[in-house]
């Protein structure tokens, strides 16, 4: 979708602003490329993007737009990879922020007569703090758990009679399993499940909708841009609507950095629209998808739709000259009602090739040989290349509260 007049207007505005700052590295950048505002569409296309990278350099509080005496909180994002991303917000970015994720709970349906249980953490994290506000704001009632105690959310969730539950989808996996475990179904009042920061397949949303009876959403957002709640999917499928007003979408080839299509498959780039705190213009996120083309039943066109994340950029897998996604393993192992939603990727480097092994799991009642020969030749034929293929029983792969990973790399440790 084309950048619009009002989006025009509002970039220029940032760009305006960050040009004249003396020490942001956006500003400087603008500089070196002599570019001092925005007044077309080429104008924007000619926007140098950013990195998660330079975010980093500017630690811990480079990226702050505005006088220090404007920003009343800062958020991070995970510094597992290196220097922590310090983001710097101003009242107007936190209001915002909770407009857009009160938006999503609207979206979902939820109404200032349900109850919403909140696992993501507390914190630096955007998670939390994110879906409280935005509840608060929809006037719904926060039921602030955080994220762990297994125990203790499934009591609440019974004697609190809470109606939607909020979590990753690993977490929601795990509390539906429990939930199943205990007999419980019948004491629980969930209808919704909102869940963000992870991507999930098919097989783990209709095993987690069909163990708490809810219905399923999904939450795009990431801490440099506001947060999780920037968009959500309406109730007519997986497309997240993205909110136009606050933040603009492109999807671009990774490799070449070209502004792709509707339609084509290729990275997300964020633009905010009106932040004050960090503005972040023509931000790579890495994140894989495609804007969806043509009109959401829904009716609201004004918002993009995105599908449902594929994954990462960076964990585009090469091997034998093949680029493999995990989404594309994912989808195969979907096919096959036999095993477990759970699954693990692991790459190694053996005998002087690289190998995939693909762990899956399954029961006692199939034919463990044959199903192996059975996936690995399937994703021979989509792929391109034979993976081994390891069977374990059923509960072996690890499950975890946050994001579990699924693709170990051990070919250079
Ligand atoms: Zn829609």
């Amino acid at each position: 979708m084309q950048i619009n007049e009002t989006q025009l207007k509002q970039v220029d505005a940032q760009v305006r602003r960050l040009a004249a700052l003396p020490n942001h590295f956006y500003g400087k950048r603008l500089r070196e490329a002599g570019i001092t505002g925005v007044s077309s569409v080429e104008d924007f296309l000619s926007l140098p993007f950013c990195e998660k990278e330079d975010l980093r350099e500017a630690y811990p509080l480079g990226l702050a737009a505005v006088p220090e005496s404007e920003i009343v909180r800062i958020h991070s994002s995970s510094g597992t990879t290196g220097t922590p991303v310090i983001v710097p917000y101003t009242q107007k970015d936190v209001d915002d922020w909770a407009i857009q994720f009160a938006r999503c709970y609207e979206y979902a349906g939820v109404t200032p007569e349900d109850r919403v249980q909140i696992t993501p953490g507390y914190g630096l994290w955007t998670a939390g703090i994110g879906f409280q506000a935005g509840c608060e704001r929809l006037g719904a009632m926060a039921v602030p758990m955080g994220p762990g105690n297994t125990e203790k959310q499934l009591q609440f969730m019974v004697d609190m009679q809470t109606t939607v539950f909020t979590a990753t989808a690993s977490y929601a996996l795990l509390i539906a399993e429990q939930v199943e475990k205990r007999g419980i179904r019948d004491q629980i009042k969930l209808r919704k499940l909102i869940t963000g920061s992870e991507r999930s397949g098919e097989k783990i949303r209709k095993r987690i909708c069909d163990g708490l009876g809810v219905e399923y959403y999904d939450i795009y957002g990431l801490t440099e841009v506001y947060g999780p709640g920037i968009g959500i999917n309406c109730q007519y499928g997986h497309g997240m609507h993205v909110w136009s007003d606050f933040v603009y979408v492109e999807i671009i080839d990774p490799e070449t950095g070209e502004v792709l299509p509707d339609g084509e498959w290729g990275e997300i780039v964020l633009t905010t629209l009106v932040k004050e705190g960090a503005p972040l213009i023509r931000f790579r996120t890495h994140d894989l998808s495609r804007i969806i083309p043509g009109d959401c039943p829904c009716g609201h066109n004004e918002h993009p739709r995105i599908d449902t994340i594929t994954g990462r950029s960076d964990d585009m897998m090469k091997i034998h000259g093949v680029n493999v996604f995990p989404a594309q393993i994912e989808e195969i192992l979907a096919t096959f009602p036999e095993v477990s939603s759970e699954y693990q990727i692991r790459l190694s480097h053996l005998d002087g090739r690289d190998t995939m092994r693909i762990y899956v799991e399954t029961n006692g009642s199939v034919d463990w040989e044959e199903l192996r020969g059975r996936i690995a030749r399937r994703v021979k034929e989509r792929i391109g290349f034979t993976p081994l293929v390891k069977i374990v029983e059923l509960g072996v792969l690890p499950r975890s509260e946050k994001k579990t990973k699924r693709v170990f790399d051990e070919r250079y440790d």
